[in-house]
């Protein structure tokens, strides 16, 4: 049996005000769920719960991540337990490099599994992440960069592929943060998802672009509104949202239209 998020009857406030009204999701090993919804509808507010950062308060619920209810660890507990979150890290670390960066990523994971372990050795680090990059068809160069100094926003994107790569989590989780993402960027996430996803990894995609179902094809489609998610269906739910958008949820839930 592999291992599952789960996210049950979720509510969190931001400030005093409640976003997240009683979400339930399970994603598993070897699924693809896309979460979709329009802005403002508490899609980040939940990425940034299950990453755990202590802006978002929890007023009810549990996660549940490969059968031990994380809520109380810390982001970099959750991640070293195989949970992968693609913003955990966006500030630029002047004098790390990309590699660097992995490798501590990857000697903390392997420590969370066997306290005594002496960590990744160099040659065998750099055999794992040529693989990777060759895979995803990255330019070696990039791993010498310096962490995300001067990073566009398709870098970014490609160096939190990479990660996901080299660290093998059991269940990613993609938040599309950037409202100015651009088309390459969005290319970039969803091959990188594409060439990872298989048994070992589930994988959840949150955006708010239509689009990225061009690209990817998940398995199960989620529409987030008015922090609940209001419909949860299979790739048919694609086509609902390519031919007529967010517009007939908004109106069959009662909500006010406003933005299509
Ligand atoms: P989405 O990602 O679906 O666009 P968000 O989760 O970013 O939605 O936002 C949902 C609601 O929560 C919005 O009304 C937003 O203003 C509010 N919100 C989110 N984060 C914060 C924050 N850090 N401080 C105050 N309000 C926030
Ligand atoms: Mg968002």
């Amino acid at each position: 049996m592999g291992a599952a998020l789960e996210i049950r009857n979720l509510h969190a406030s931001v400030e005093g005000s409640p976003i997240l009204k009683g979400v339930n999701l399970t994603v598993r090993q070897g699924e693809v769920h896309a979460l979709m919804g329009p802005n403002g509808s508490g899609k980040s507010t939940l990425a940034n719960v299950l990453m755990g950062n202590p802006a978002y308060e929890v007023t009810a619920g549990q996660i549940i991540f490969d059968g031990e209810d994380i809520l109380e660890l810390e982001p970099d507990e959750r991640s070293r337990k195989g949970l992968f979150l693609a913003f955990q890290y966006p500030v630029a670390i002047p004098g790390v490099t990309l590699a660097n960066f992995l490798r501590a990523a990857i000697n903390a994971r392997r420590r969370e599994e066997n306290p005594e372990d002496k960590g990744i050795s160099i040659p065998e680090f750099r055999r794992l992440l040529m693989e990777k990059m060759k895979y995803l068809e990255m330019n070696p160069d990039f791993a010498g960069r310096y962490l995300n100094d001067g990073f566009s926003g398709g870098e970014k994107k490609r160096a939190e592929i990479l990660q996901m790569a080299v660290l093998q989590p059991k269940i990613a989780v993609l938040d599309e943060t950037d409202s100015g993402l651009d088309i390459d960027a969005l290319r970039i996430v969803a091959s990188g998802v594409n060439r990872l996803a298989g048994p070992d990894l589930g994988v959840l995609v949150i955006t708010h672009y239509k689009r990225i179902l061009d690209y990817i094809k998940p398995q199960h489609i989620h529409i987030m509104m008015d922090g609940r998610i209001v419909e949860s269906g299979g790739p048919e739910l694609a086509d609902q949202l390519e031919d007529s958008g967010y517009k007939p949820f908004f109106e069959k839930y009662g909500l006010v239209v406003t933005e299509e």
